[in-house]
């Protein structure tokens, strides 16, 4: 969705509230792809604060569906996201990407909404997801999520020396 901004790019004191709809289903990154839930409409409001200095504030609610870093099992992640900034529709296209140092979401006078809003999830993911902090993972030897269940598997008196190995071994299968 593209939101055209020419009215408030054109009047000084102008302000503009919009409500934009994010549209695709699922977030998808380098490391997997996510489904999103509960996605809010968002809600924008643009400012001309003279000399075409355009002030923008967006809030930006859904959720995403992450599997547990450790046991993999689906960890639902709620974002609430304000997100403020400040462009100057004097300057050129590639003088407002150096700028904003991110992203290339207004093109034109038209804001893409969709790559706004993926630039602003991305910045807001977090480095590591866990169902609970003291998420006791699977057993990497037979699979079992050792939250809800226990093994037989023997890998407490493991050698520490070994155990490296171990690890190596697993790392070099990846
Ligand atoms: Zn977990
Ligand atoms: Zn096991």
């Amino acid at each position: 969705m593209q939101i055209n901004l020419s009215e408030v790019i054109s009047s000084e004191g102008k302000v503009m509230q919009v409500e934009a709809v994010y549209e695709p289903e699922t977030f998808q990154t380098a490391a997997g792809e996510y489904p999103i839930f509960d996605k809010k409409p968002i809600y924008f409001e643009f400012v001309n604060l003279g000399e075409k200095k355009i002030s923008m504030k967006a809030v930006i609610e859904l959720a995403l569906i992450i599997p547990c870093d450790r046991c993999l099992e689906d960890v639902r992640k709620d974002f609430h996201i304000e997100a403020e900034r400040e462009f100057n529709m004097n300057e050129t296209e590639a003088q407002r990407i150096e700028a904003l140092d991110e992203m290339n979401f207004i093109s034109g006078s038209n804001l893409d909404v969709d790559s706004f809003v993926y630039g602003e999830i991305l910045l807001n993911l977090p480095m590591k997801i866990l169902c609970s902090e003291d998420c006791k993972g699977i057993c990497n030897r037979c699979g079992t999520n050792l939250n809800h269940g226990t093994c037989d598997c023997d890998t407490r008196s493991l050698d520490p020396r070994m155990a490296k190995i171990l690890d190596v071994f697993k790392n070099s299968n990846k």
